[in-house]
């Protein structure tokens, strides 16, 4: 075959495949199929195409990936100079608590004012993992051991820290669970009390596949605008992510990877889906 015909049957066959109304696997495994015999019929190694059309289905799942991942929109940016309200919800045990302090040290770095405030006067024990973790990494934090309100605690910890002219106050909230419907409710009432200027939902990468129906619960509930991924330092894939990201068309910002102070790491759509993939 003469390179003209080699080369007018693959752009034949990737002309095919763009005008089909519906892309689907089978069509471009067919548009695959006839670039392959295509390219034997030219004498090129079957082995060298074997290996090409692995690497291009390959090549195309990443960047279908990828796509889905990227946030493709400026994730919120705190401004420094007025007060930025964060509020973190998530399931109990999520990483909420931990994520919270990260991103305050993150942003303290940074040259931000950043504090810290409990509103999760539901678990026992709350408040002091709080007050040691802020404590640990010199953030100041507003809690109380006797006030059974978070919304009260939480709209207290905000109108303080505002006063005192901080950048960052970043309020944790209890974990919740789905089925747990005065926690939900109570979630929104917190969001309602202090007006956060952004919401973010802290997802474990290990969670798999439930995280579609949680990340889906809880936008309906917190409309939050961005999600932590924590856990991505175990062996958990992080594919949960993926569809949680997909069902909510929320952006990953950052990711948790130990549970060290300093294991934080801005979200990098290429790096996570090549470890996805391995
Ligand atoms: P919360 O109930 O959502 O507030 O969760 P915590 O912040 O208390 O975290 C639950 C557990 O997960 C703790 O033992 C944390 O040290 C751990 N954890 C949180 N983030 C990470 C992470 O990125 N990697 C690892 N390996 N552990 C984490």
């Amino acid at each position: 075959m003469v390179l003209q015909d080699l080369g007018r049957r693959i752009n034949a066959a990737v002309t095919d495949l763009t005008r089909s109304p519906n892309l689907d696997e089978k069509q471009f495994d067919s548009m695959l199929k006839e670039i392959s015999n295509a390219l034997v019929e030219a004498d090129v190694n079957i082995k060298l195409v074997a290996t090409l059309r692995t690497s291009i289905k390959r090549t195309a799942v990443y960047d279908e990936l990828v796509k889905l991942v990227d946030p493709h929109a400026e994730p919120f940016k705190p401004r420094k100079g007025k007060p930025n309200v964060i509020m973190f919800v998530g399931l109990q045990g999520s990483g909420k608590t931990t994520s919270c302090t990260k991103l305050a040290r993150w942003y303290q770095a940074r040259g931000f004012k950043a504090c810290l405030v409990c509103a999760d006067t539901f678990r026992a024990g709350a408040f002091d993992q709080l007050k040691q973790n802020a404590t640990k990494a010199k953030i100041p934090y507003y809690g109380s051991l006797t006030q059974t309100d978070p919304v009260i605690v939480a709209r207290e910890g905000v109108e303080k820290f505002k006063k005192e002219r901080f950048d960052l106050i970043i309020v944790d909230t209890s974990g919740r669970h789905q089925q747990e419907k005065e926690l939900f409710a109570e979630m929104s009432q917190i969001q309602a009390a202090v007006s956060p200027d952004q919401t973010i939902m802290v997802l474990d990468a290990t969670i798999g596949q439930a995280a579609e129906a949680q990340s889906r619960a809880f936008k309906d509930t917190a409309d939050f605008g961005a999600i932590i991924i924590t856990k991505t330092d175990g062996a958990a894939a992080g594919g949960g992510a993926i569809s949680a990201v997909a069902a909510t068309h929320t952006p990953i910002v950052f990711i948790g990877t130990g549970e060290h102070l300093l294991d934080l790491d801005r979200f990098d759509p290429r790096a996570f889906v090549s470890k996805l993939l391995g």
